[in-house]
């Protein structure tokens, strides 16, 4: 049984990547030090033979005993809100983090699997996003604790490649959404919902022009799967191409949930990207992968996930900090 370390694996990504490891007859290794993650999200699997669980900040010396096959390091706060409330966390997993996880992965033998961002290209100059972009970013402005953590990543990964000719493979990952998500991560989506839920006005930010690209869980799973199975250590965009405003984001939330309130405007935040759409040439010729599930299918099944959630959570709402 091949042997698979997930970081972050009580995370929303990181749950939805043990699930599919379990299923595709991995033997999994979650860890995460439950800062922005939630046990709820990996509780179905505790009682599984197959799964095991860390409690462990990796930002520390990690040891796992046994074989290890494959490292996927997805453990990072990775909304706006969060980072901005634990900045040095956010710099020390993703530097700190990535330099313990590729320690281990060399002394195993394994494959490790990244998780960067569209967030590398900062506020970007280049629409779609290619690759080989190399990004416009702030690294002293409210996301740079986010976003050079995430280059400073990339540079040890590859590093590690060349060096010491480590397996490895990078995603940069678009905006997803989906099941598990924090209801007050304070990203767009689950902000929307939330208010939709509780009968309050949605809040856009500025006159809602900015654009963003949204991919469904399922599919962004499917995307790492492949990458990590293939042999392309250079960086692979994964996300859904179809672009949209906020603002008109925010009508078909709306619509969806045949809320009565409006739109409201307020301050944009500071560095917020004016637009974002990944370039996927590269994952459909080396992957021959594509996002398959649709914006309303994917928000139809995330609502109801939302839904379903008790009013003790729909309530705990975090706001955002503008302009700092
Ligand atoms: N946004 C918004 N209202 C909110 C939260 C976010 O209009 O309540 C906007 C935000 O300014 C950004 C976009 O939605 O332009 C996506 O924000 P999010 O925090 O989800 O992720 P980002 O892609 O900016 O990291």
């Amino acid at each position: 049984m091949k042997r698979v370390l997930i970081t972050g694996a009580a995370g929303f990504l990181g749950s939805h990547l043990c699930d599919r490891f379990i299923k595709e007859g991995y033997y999994v290794i979650g860890m995460d030090n439950l800062i922005t993650g939630d046990l709820k999200n990996i509780e179905h699997l505790f009682k599984l033979k197959e799964f095991e669980f860390y409690h462990h900040d990796v930002s520390k010396f990690i040891h796992v005993p046994g074989q290890l096959d494959y490292i996927l390091h997805f453990a990072s706060p990775a909304s706006p809100i969060d980072y901005l409330k634990i900045p040095i966390q956010t710099l020390k997993v993703s530097s700190l983090g990535t330099h313990n996880v590729l320690g281990l992965a060399k002394v195993k033998g394994a494959r490790v699997l990244v998780a960067s961002t569209s967030e590398v290209y900062g506020d970007p100059h280049v629409h779609p996003q290619t690759e080989d972009y190399w990004g416009n970013v702030n690294p002293v402005g409210p996301r740079g604790c986010y976003d050079e953590a995430k280059r400073f990543m990339e540079a040890l990964t590859m590093a590690y490649h060349n060096a010491h000719g480590l397996e490895t493979r990078i995603i940069r990952i678009f905006n997803t959404y989906g099941p598990r998500m924090r209801l007050n991560d304070g990203r767009v989506l689950p902000a929307f919902i939330g208010q939709a839920l509780r009968g309050e006005d949605l809040t856009m930010f500025g006159d809602g022009s900015q654009t963003r690209s949204f991919c469904y869980v399922d599919d962004l799973v499917e995307g790492i799967y492949r990458l990590l199975l293939s042999d392309h250590s250079l960086p692979v965009n994964i996300g859904n191409p179809s672009e949209i405003t906020i603002k008109e984001f925010g009508e078909e939330i709306l619509k969806l949930t045949r809320a009565k309130q409006k739109l409201i405007s307020l301050p944009l935040p500071k560095d917020d990207p004016k637009q974002r759409q990944p370039d996927i040439s590269k994952a459909r010729e080396i992957l021959g992968w594509e996002p398959k599930v649709s914006r309303a299918e994917g928000l139809k099944i995330t609502y109801d996930y939302f839904r379903s959630l008790s009013s003790d959570d729909l309530n705990k709402v975090e706001h955002r900090t503008f302009n700092k």
